[in-house]
């Protein structure tokens, strides 16, 4: 069903080579969090060859056709996309059952579901409590992107970054020399699809401390 998840008690039980065809153990490094159609995914797998990135995406259809398209990248490609892959679940519950304490250096939230309504608040995928588990998959000097074109969910998640005690805003100054900024805006299908309507971007960033 919908809402059925197997998920693994421990990382150390997880079977990453199912996944990962080349993969030695539990080497996830960066973390896709409602990673949707998979492009930024697939972009994040071409500019970091020898990282491994994983897509997390709660709905089925979804995840399976993520997982379709990397299996016909990879036939097509022989030796490449072998460090990407999706896995379906949800994020906001069973990160630490994936990830070892300190075992991710970069997570990403692309335009995350906005949930308008101030009753809907509690589902947004940043929130005082998701914050802290961020935190403990995430190694110290590790970063969390975040863009959205909803200027009310950027604030939003600006000043739950800033009020954790594990988190810092990294600077403007400091973003202009990193390569995978640019990229925020235009490699998801919700990237693109902002872009194409001439919507805003609003992007922060925030370094684990
Ligand atoms: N990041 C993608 C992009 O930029 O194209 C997708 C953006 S879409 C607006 C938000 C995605 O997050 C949806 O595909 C949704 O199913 C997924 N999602 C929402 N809550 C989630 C959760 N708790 N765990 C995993 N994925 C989730």
């Amino acid at each position: 069903a919908d809402h059925c998840f197997e998920y693994p008690a421990h990382p150390d039980e997880f079977n990453w080579s199912e996944l990962y065809p080349e993969i030695g153990q539990n080497k996830v490094e960066f973390a896709d969090i409602g990673c949707g159609y998979g492009g930024f995914l697939i972009t994040l797998g071409n500019l970091f060859p020898e990282k491994y990135a994983v897509g997390m995406e709660i709905r089925v259809k979804v995840s399976d056709y993520v997982v379709d398209r990397i299996k016909a990248l990879r036939e097509l490609h022989p030796h490449k996309y072998n460090n990407v892959a999706c896995l379906r679940t949800n994020a906001m519950k069973y990160l630490p059952n994936f990830f070892h304490k300190g075992q991710l250096s970069k997570m990403f939230f692309l335009y995350p579901d906005p949930h308008f309504k101030k009753a809907k608040h509690k589902w947004r995928i940043i929130n005082s409590s998701s914050l802290s588990e961020y935190a403990y998959v995430l190694r110290k000097g590790g970063l969390v992107y975040t863009i959205t074109d909803v200027k009310d969910l950027h604030e939003w998640m600006v000043k739950y970054f800033n009020w954790h005690p594990s988190f810092e805003q990294v600077q403007d100054t400091e973003l202009k020399e990193d390569p995978i900024v640019d990229k925020l805006y235009q490699s998801s299908e919700e990237g693109i699809k902002v872009a194409r309507n001439k919507g805003d971007h609003f992007v922060a960033v925030f370094r684990r401390i």
